[in-house]
C-alpha cells in the first residue's frame, strides 16, 4: 500500500490527468514509460538497513508479496482516480473482495449485500465467510426498507454493486451511505461497471470501493487482478492481510491495468456511446420485448444514473420474444461478437445469463431477480456500431 499520490503539480488535476500521470516516479534512468519490476525481493545496502527494513523503522521495499514499485504506482493512480487516500492492487477483483472481508470483518459480525452482486461475491460470503462466524443477509439491491430491517446491532458492513447485473438497476449511493453511517456500518462499493471514470462512490459517501481490474481497468481482456481503494486506517489493514496471506498483485499485470488506466475516459465514454445507441436500436426491433439500459428515458434507474453517473456504462441486457430456445437461437446465430461471459472489453461479447453467469440459482430465485430465460446480456465493445446491428440482425434472423 502506498499514499495517494503526492506531486504537488498534480493537486487539483482533472482525471484525464491523473489517468496519465500520477503515481508516477522516475528511477535514474530517465525513463518515459513506467518501468516493470520483475523483481521477487530487494537488496539492502547494509545488514543494518536489512534489519531497519525488517523491523518496520524504515520504509522501503522488501519483497514483492509486501510492495512492488510498479504496482504502487498503480495503487496511486488508481487512488487518485477513486478520490480515496489510498489503494492496494489484488490478484483478482475476488481478491480484492476477499482481503475487504478478512482484514475489516470477524467472527460474530454480520453483513447485509445486495442479492444483485456478481455470482462469486455471493458464494465468498455465503459459502466462505460464514464457515468463520461471519452471517450474511442478501437483500434486493433496490429495496430500502429490506436493507433497513436486514440491519442489526452486529451489522458492520453494507456491501453492493450499482449498476446492477445484467439488469442495470442503479441503487442511490447517498442514501446508501445515509444508512450505513446512521448505523455505523461501512460501505463498500463494487465500481466495477462504471469505473471512476463514470461513478465515484466516496464522493458519494461510500466508505470502500472494490474493483475487479480485469473488466474496464484493463479494457482489452488480457490480465486479471483487482484494488480496494479507502481511508488509510482501512487499507492498512486490508494491506497486512494481503502481505500476510498472498493474493498480492503481480507487477507485470500492475503496468498492463496502467497502460488501460491511461484510456480509461476516452473508452468508457465511448463504450456508453454505443450501449445507448446499441439499445435504442434494439428498442425498435419487433422481435425483442424489452432492453434493459439506465441509458434509455423508460429504464427505472434513469434519472438517478444521470445524477451519479457520468455515462450509463457499457453493458445491457435485452429479452427477445419467447423463451430460452429463441435467446440461444439469437446468440448462436451472431458471428462477429463473442459468446463469454467476460465483460468490459473492446470486444462486444454476449451470454445468456440464466444458464451461465447465474445458471447456479434456482427458477424461483432467478424470477425473483428478474433473470427471464429469454434475457440477453451484451457487454458493448468498441467495434463498429453498425457492424455490430448487422450482428444482431444475423440472429434474430436465426428465429425464422
Ligand atoms: C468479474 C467481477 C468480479 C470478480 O473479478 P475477478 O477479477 O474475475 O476476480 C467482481 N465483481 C464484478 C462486478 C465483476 O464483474
Amino acid at each position: 500500500m502506498t499514499d495517494q499520490f503526492d506531486d504537488d503539480a498534480l493537486a487539483g488535476a482533472q482525471l484525464d490527468t491523473l489517468a496519465i500521470r500520477s503515481g508516477i516516479s522516475r528511477t535514474h534512468e530517465g525513463e518515459h514509460a513506467e518501468p516493470i519490476f520483475a523483481t521477487s525481493s530487494f537488496v539492502f545496502g547494509s545488514a543494518e538497513e536489512a534489519a531497519a527494513r525488517f523491523g518496520g523503522e524504515e520504509s522501503g521495499n522488501v519483497y514483492s508479496r509486501y510492495t512492488n514499485p510498479t504496482v504502487r504506482t498503480f495503487e496511486q493512480r488508481i487512488a487518485a482516480l477513486e478520490g480515496g487516500e489510498t489503494a492496494v492492487g489484488t490478484a483478482s477483483g475476488m481478491a480484492a473482495i476477499l482481503a475487504t472481508a478478512m482484514a475489516l470483518l470477524k467472527s460474530g459480525d454480520h453483513v447485509v449485500c445486495s442479492r444483485d452482486v456478481f455470482g462469486t461475491t455471493t458464494n465468498l460470503f455465503s459459502k466462505y465467510l460464514v464457515k468463520f462466524g461471519v452471517e450474511v443477509d442478501f437483500v434486493p439491491l433496490l429495496d430500502a426498507v429490506a436493507w433497513q430491517s436486514a440491519i442489526r446491532p452486529e451489522t458492520v458492513m453494507l456491501f453492493m454493486e450499482t449498476p446492477s447485473n445484467p439488469l442495470c438497476e442503479v441503487a442511490d449511493l447517498e442514501a446508501m451511505s445515509a444508512l450505513a453511517r446512521a448505523n455505523d456500518c461501512l460501505l463498500v462499493v463494487d465500481n466495477c461497471f462504471c469505473t471512476p471514470a463514470l461513478q465515484r462512490p466516496l464522493s458519494l459517501g461510500a466508505d470502500i470501493v472494490v474493483h475487479s481490474a480485469t473488466k474496464y481497468l484493463d479494457g482489452q481482456g488480457r490480465c486479471v487482478g483487482g484494488a480496494v481503494v479507502g481511508s488509510a486506517k482501512h487499507m492498512t489493514e486490508v494491506e497486512i492481510f494481503l502481505r500476510t496471506c498472498g493474493p498480492t498483485m503481480s507487477a507485470f499485470n500492475a503496468w498492463v491495468f496502467l497502460k488501460g488506466l491511461e484510456t480509461l475516459r476516452l473508452r468508457m465514454d465511448a463504450h456508453s456511446k454505443a450501449a445507448l445507441e446499441l439499445a435504442q436500436w434494439l428498442s425498435e426491433q419487433s422481435a425483442v420485448e424489452k432492453v434493459y439500459y439506465s441509458g434509455l428515458e423508460s429504464h427505472p434507474g434513469h434519472r438517478l444514473a444521470k445524477k451519479q453517473q457520468r455515462g450509463f456504462g457499457g453493458v445491457l441486457s435485452f429479452q427477445v420474444k419467447g423463451g430460452q430456445e429463441q435467446a440461444w437461437r439469437v446468440i448462436d446465430g451472431t458471428q462477429i461478437m463473442s459468446l463469454t461471459a467476460n465483460l468490459g472489453d473492446t470486444k462486444t461479447t454476449i451470454v445468456h445469463p440464466a444458464t451461465t453467469t447465474h445458471g447456479r440459482l434456482t427458477d424461483e430465485q432467478r424470477s425473483q431477480a428478474g433473470i427471464e430465460r429469454n434475457l440477453i446480456r451484451v457487454s458493448v465493445g468498441l467495434e463498429d456500431i453498425e457492424d455490430l446491428k448487422s450482428d444482431l440482425q444475423r440472429g434474430f434472423a436465426a428465429l425464422g
